[in-house]
């Protein structure tokens, strides 16, 4: 494992280089532990979503870390973004894949050290956070594969991208939710774009069945949560 540092406000990864404060959040360094020590100190718990999906988070709480979530598509499992922690006792991962550049977790260590293919957004893949990170592919656009569907919206982050798989949907940060409701958009990143981004979401969801949505701190049912989002654009709408 090369010099990498992880920091325990926020939980970003460092790989390759010790800042004086952490790129992400700003914490002094006297806040990092080295990677290696993030692997003993904590773990990655997986928590059942439904028969294919599972919730990750290093545990105990790392920071602001965002949950990661995997899916087995019966043709190989793909994380969607990734834990801070590296967990040696992690099982085989064929991909990694991101919603946007902000967590990339110890991406880097499951790449190295389980052979995982890692894949952003291009518009997202070169930046002050992505320092030190690998990845093996870039996407412009949408696609599907092995039942996975990617869809770029823009917004929170250029390259910002949610995924369906069956009738489960993966937002990560894009949609702040407290005490069971849907708050508001994402606050850090471009307000106008991230609403547009919104309601492209929207437009993408419309006629489709999903059930329940992974985001970074929640898992929660489709219906009150679109509900939610809808509002979320009408009071948009009537500001402007
Ligand atoms: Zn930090
Ligand atoms: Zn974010």
């Amino acid at each position: 494992m090369e010099q990498q540092y992880v920091c325990l406000v926020c939980g970003y990864n460092m790989v390759g280089y010790l800042p004086d404060n952490c790129p992400f959040c700003g914490a002094h360094s006297k806040n990092f532990i080295t990677a290696r020590e993030c692997s003993e100190r904590f773990s990655v718990v997986q928590t059942p979503v439904n028969d294919s999906v599972t919730r990750l988070n290093s545990s105990p709480s790392l920071g602001l870390e965002h949950a990661a979530y995997t899916v087995d598509t019966g043709a190989g499992v793909i994380m969607i973004d990734c834990p801070s922690t590296f967990d040696p006792t992690f099982p085989p991962l064929d991909h990694i894949i991101f919603t946007h550049h902000h967590f990339l977790g110890a991406s880097n260590l499951y790449r190295s050290e389980l052979g995982s293919k890692v894949r952003i957004h291009r518009l997202d893949s070169d930046n002050d956070l992505t320092r030190g990170f690998v990845f093996d592919n870039t996407f412009d656009r949408g696609f599907v594969e092995n039942g996975l569907e990617a869809y770029p919206i823009d917004g929170h982050t250029p390259g910002f991208t949610f995924y369906l798989f069956e009738d489960v949907l993966f937002i990560c940060d894009y949609i702040f939710m407290k005490e069971g409701r849907v708050r508001m958009f994402n606050r850090f990143g471009p307000a106008g774009k991230t609403a547009t981004g919104g309601q492209r979401l929207l437009d993408l969801l419309s006629g489709r069945t999903i059930n329940t949505v992974c985001g970074y701190n929640y898992v929660t049912d489709f219906p009150g949560w679109v509900e939610g989002v809808e509002g979320l654009l009408g009071e948009n709408h009537r500001k402007r």
